[in-house]
């Protein structure tokens, strides 16, 4: 047992070093590309299924580095919370992404601007202040931002929350809950706080038609948003026989692949003329 245990320390070990210094690489890269802004923001279109046309988007960062090369959001923005970096990152993005709805709108696009926002950066005591002054500075109308924030934020300190949720709603912005379904905390919090849309989560919609937990999932989140006068959006939807799935059960939007990836900024309007009715 003594000898296997060794073996598996010695096994262990190395995995363990490489990871942490992944880790430490990344981390060093991220603080360059905030120096110099080299981060990108993609643009993913949200479609009302009765309209069938382009009412929101979601903007969603990618990352080139010279050295590392593409790196995933789901795998620097963890690092970037532990090391407190996610704070700069989030402020570039909401600025970057309400300068872009804003010139989008002055061209007649008039699309919904959904950015997602961590904990770390809700929980700031001056994020109110500074999503103020970026909706101030780029003169976006403030019923087009709509933060998305995860339901495991609204588990600690429920007062504090409810008071940022609160101002974030006198500005005039939107609320949705990301990956709903997924969080940890109860549902008692929806009567709670002020909450505009709720989001599916992707691993109840990438397989529902097979799934019957999954349809019985997705047509209660539907129902439970409605009953509360809340929109829904189903997120990962990738084949168009979702489509009637979703109508039946009278889901607001949808998001996925099947309509469009994420996309650069410079293709959001041909791709949003495109899908207006002519
Ligand atoms: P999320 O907020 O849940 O974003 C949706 C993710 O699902 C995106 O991954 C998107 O590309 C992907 N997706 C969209 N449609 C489909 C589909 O039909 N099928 C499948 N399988 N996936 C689809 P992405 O861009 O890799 O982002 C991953 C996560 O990174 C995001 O998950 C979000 O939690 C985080 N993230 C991205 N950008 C930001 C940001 O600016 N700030 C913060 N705090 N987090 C961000
Ligand atoms: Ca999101
Ligand atoms: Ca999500
Ligand atoms: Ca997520």
């Amino acid at each position: 047992a003594k000898e296997r245990g060794k073996d598996d320390y010695q096994k262990y070990l190395p995995t363990l070093r490489t990871k942490r210094d992944e880790k430490l690489s990344i981390e060093k890269r991220v603080r360059v590309a905030i120096a110099q802004k080299s981060f990108q923001v993609y643009y993913q279109p949200q479609i009302d299924l009765r309209e069938k046309r382009v009412v929101g988007l979601e903007a969603l960062l990618r990352w080139t580095d010279k050295k590392l090369g593409v790196i995933s959001p789901s795998v620097f923005i963890p690092i970037a919370e532990e090391s407190g970096l996610i704070s700069s990152i989030g402020d570039w993005v909401l600025e970057e992404a309400c300068l872009q709805a804003k010139k989008w709108s002055e061209k007649g696009f008039t699309m919904r601007m959904g950015i997602n926002i961590s904990p770390i950066q809700f929980q700031r005591p001056d994020f109110v202040s500074k999503v103020k002054s970026i909706l101030r500075d780029t003169g976006l109308n403030p019923q087009l931002l709509d933060l998305e924030i995860t339901e495991n934020v609204l588990l600690y300190n429920r007062e504090e929350c409810a008071k940022t949720l609160t101002r974030l709603k006198e500005l005039g912005i939107q609320i949705s809950i990301d990956d709903f379904g997924t969080g940890y905390s109860s549902l008692s919090y929806l009567r709670q706080f002020p909450i505009d849309t709720l989001k599916i989560d992707k691993s109840f919609i990438l397989e529902v038609l097979d799934n019957s937990n999954d349809q019985a999932i997705v047509t209660s989140i539907i129902q439970l948003a409605h009953n509360m006068n809340m929109r829904v959006i189903a997120e990962g939807v990738e084949s168009t026989e979702m489509i009637p799935f979703l109508n039946d059960r009278e889901c607001d939007e949808m998001q996925g692949f099947l309509y469009s990836k994420p996309l650069p900024a410079n293709e959001v309007t041909s791709f949003v003329a495109k899908t207006e009715p002519s």
